[in-house]
C-alpha cells in the first residue's frame, strides 16, 4: 500500500482535481490518498478567526461569504450530474452553515482549530463527490477517528497506527481510501492540527503507520530544490536525499516539506518522493536511507529568529552554568536552534517570542541579556559537508560582504548555519547560489 499527499494547489482547482483522480488510479497498488484544503483556503480561514478574534464579525462575515460564494463556483464546475452536484452544494451548505453559526458564538482557541479544520473537510467531501461521479470506488477514512496528539501535541505513531488499522481492516474490499491531511484530535479529544503545511506531517505519519511502500508527497514544483525557488531565479531540483539531509531542509525553511514532516517515514524507512502534479513523470526527488553522493546539496532559510546573548564573565566558567540557562528555556517549552559559546557569553536562537519575555526576565540574574530580533538562520545542507573540501573556503568567501551574526559548525555532519539579519537574506541566498552552485 502507498501514501499519495496532494497540497493546496494540486487541488485548487476542478482540473487538478480531474488530474489527481487520474494520478491515484495509475497502477494496481492500494493507495491512501490524503488531501490539503484547496491553496488559499487556510489562509482565508485564519484571517477569519483572526477576525472573530478581534471582535469583528462583520469583517468575519464578509470572508465567509466570500469564501463560500468560491465554493458555490468550485463544485458548479466540479461536479456535472444532477445527483453528485446536489451532494457537493449540500456539503458546502453544511460547512458554511458550521462558519455562521460561530459568528454567533464567543471566540475561543478550541474554535480557532474547529475553524481551520473546514479547508481539509471540504476538499475531501467535494473529492469524494467527484471520485463518485467519475465512478472510482473508493472509501473516506475520517482523519479525526485515527490522527491524534498527545498533551506536548506530538503525534502517537502507536495509537495512530492501531486506529488506522482497525479502520482499514473494517474495509478490506477496498483499494483507494481518501483522508484528510493535517487535521487531527488533540489529547482533550477536540479538534486540532498539525501546524501550517502539517498534511506533509499527516501524509508521513500514516505511511509509517502502515508501513506503506513509499509517501509520494505531490506538490506544483519538480522536487526539492538546491535553493529558495521563490528568492533565486536558478534553482535546480535535486535528484536524492538522505532523510536526515531532508529533515535538515525541512526544518530549516524548505517550505515544500512542514518542518518535521520526515521522522516519521525515516523512523520506519519509508521512502518519501517529492513530485510535480502538474508534471507527473518527471523525476523529482527521492528521500531515503541513501544520501547517493557527499558535499553541498541546499541551502535553506528560516526567517522569524530571535538570538539571545547572555553575557556573564563571572559565572559561564561555573559547571552548571549551561544547565541553569537551558532549564529556562525547557521550563517555557521553546527550543532552541543554535547556539554558540566563548569564554564570557553564549548565544542561542529561538524561533517563537511566545514567551520571550518571561525568559529574558529569568535569564537576567545570569548576567547582561541582549536579544536580537528579525533574524534569519541560513542553513547548507549535505552529506558530509564538514567533511567535504573547500565548503568553508567557498561559503566565507560567497558571504564575504553579509554581516553575519552566528555561526553553527560540526553540530550535524550534515548542516552548517549562518544567523543573518532577515534583511540580509535575499542577498546570502543569492550569492550562496553563485558561490557554492555556480548558479
Ligand atoms: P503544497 O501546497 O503542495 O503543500 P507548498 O506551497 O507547501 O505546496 O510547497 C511547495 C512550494 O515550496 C513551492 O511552490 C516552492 O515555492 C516552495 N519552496 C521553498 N523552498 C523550496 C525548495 N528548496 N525546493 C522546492 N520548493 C521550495
Ligand atoms: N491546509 C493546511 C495549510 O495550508 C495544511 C497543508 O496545506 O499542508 O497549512
Ligand atoms: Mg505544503
Amino acid at each position: 500500500m502507498k501514501v499519495m499527499k496532494f497540497g493546496g494547489t494540486s487541488v485548487g482547482k476542478p482540473e487538478r482535481m480531474h488530474q489527481v483522480s487520474q494520478l491515484i488510479t495509475r497502477g494496481e497498488e492500494s493507495k491512501i490518498v490524503v488531501l490539503s484544503a484547496l491553496s488559499g483556503t487556510t489562509n482565508s480561514l485564519v484571517e477569519i478567526s483572526h477576525a472573530l478574534a478581534q471582535g469583528d464579525r462583520t469583517a468575519a462575515k464578509q470572508k465567509i461569504d466570500k469564501l463560500e460564494a468560491h465554493y458555490q463556483g468550485f463544485v458548479l464546475d466540479l461536479l456535472k450530474n444532477d445527483n453528485t452536484r446536489s451532494k457537493g452544494n449540500a456539503v458546502v451548505a453544511e460547512h458554511f452553515e458550521f462558519l455562521n453559526i460561530i459568528l454567533r458564538i464567543s471566540f475561543s482557541e478550541a474554535l480557532n482549530k474547529d475553524i481551520l479544520a473546514q479547508g481539509e473537510l471540504l476538499s475531501t467531501k467535494l473529492f469524494s463527490a467527484y471520485l463518485e461521479e467519475q465512478g472510482i470506488d473508493h472509501m473516506f477514512l475520517p482523519a479525526l477517528e485515527f490522527m491524534s496528539i498527545d498533551t506536548n501535541e506530538e503525534p502517537q505513531l502507536g495509537s495512530i497506527r492501531i486506529k488506522l488499522s482497525q479502520l482499514l481492516q473494517q474495509h478490506t474490499d477496498k483499494k483507494l481510501f481518501i483522508t484528510q491531511g493535517y487535521i487531527c484530535r488533540n489529547a482533550r479529544g477536540e479538534v486540532d492540527n498539525l501546524k501550517r503545511g502539517g498534511s506533509d506531517y499527516t501524509a508521513s505519519l500514516v505511511a509509517a503507520a502502515i508501513h506503506a511502500t513509499v509517501c509520494e508527497i505531490w506538490t506544483d514544483i519538480d522536487g526539492m530544490h538546491n535553493n529558495d525557488p521563490r528568492i533565486v531565479d536558478k534553482t535546480n531540483a535535486i535528484e536524492q536525499l538522505s532523510f536526515d539531509e531532508a529533515a535538515e531542509l525541512a526544518y530549516f525553511g524548505a517550505k515544500i516539506l512542514h518542518p518535521t514532516c520526515i521522522w516519521p517515514a525515516q523512523q520506519e524507512n519509508v521512502p518519501v518522493k517529492l513530485l510535480n502534479t502538474m508534471q507527473p513523470d518527471a523525476a523529482g526527488t527521492v528521500i531515503s536511507k541513501e544520501a547517493g553522493s557527499t558535499g553541498v546539496k541546499a541551502v535553506a532559510a528560516k526567517d522569524g529568529i530571535i538570538a539571545i546573548k547572555i553575557k556573564s564573565s563571572r559565572m559561564l566558567l561555573a559547571y552548571g552554568f549551561l544547565r541553569k540557562v537551558f532549564e529556562v528555556f525547557e521550563k517555557y517549552k521553546t527550543s532552541i536552534d543554535m547556539i554558540t559559546t566563548s569564554e564570557v557569553a553564549v548565544s542561542v536562537t529561538i524561533d517563537s517570542d511566545l514567551s520571550l519575555k518571561e525568559i529574558v526576565k529569568e535569564l537576567e540574574p545570569f548576567g547582561t541579556v541582549d536579544v536580537d530580533r528579525d533574524q534569519t538562520i541560513v542553513s547548507i545542507v549535505g552529506n558530509e559537508i564538514a567533511q567535504t573540501d573547500d565548503v568553508l573556503q567557498k561559503l566565507f568567501t560567497a558571504v564575504k560582504e553579509i554581516p553575519v551574526t552566528m555561526v553553527s559548525y560540526g553540530g550535524s555532519p550534515h548542516n552548517i548555519s549562518l544567523l543573518v539579519p532577515s534583511v540580509s537574506k535575499t542577498k546570502t541566498l543569492q550569492l550562496l547560489n553563485k558561490g557554492l552552485f555556480g548558479l
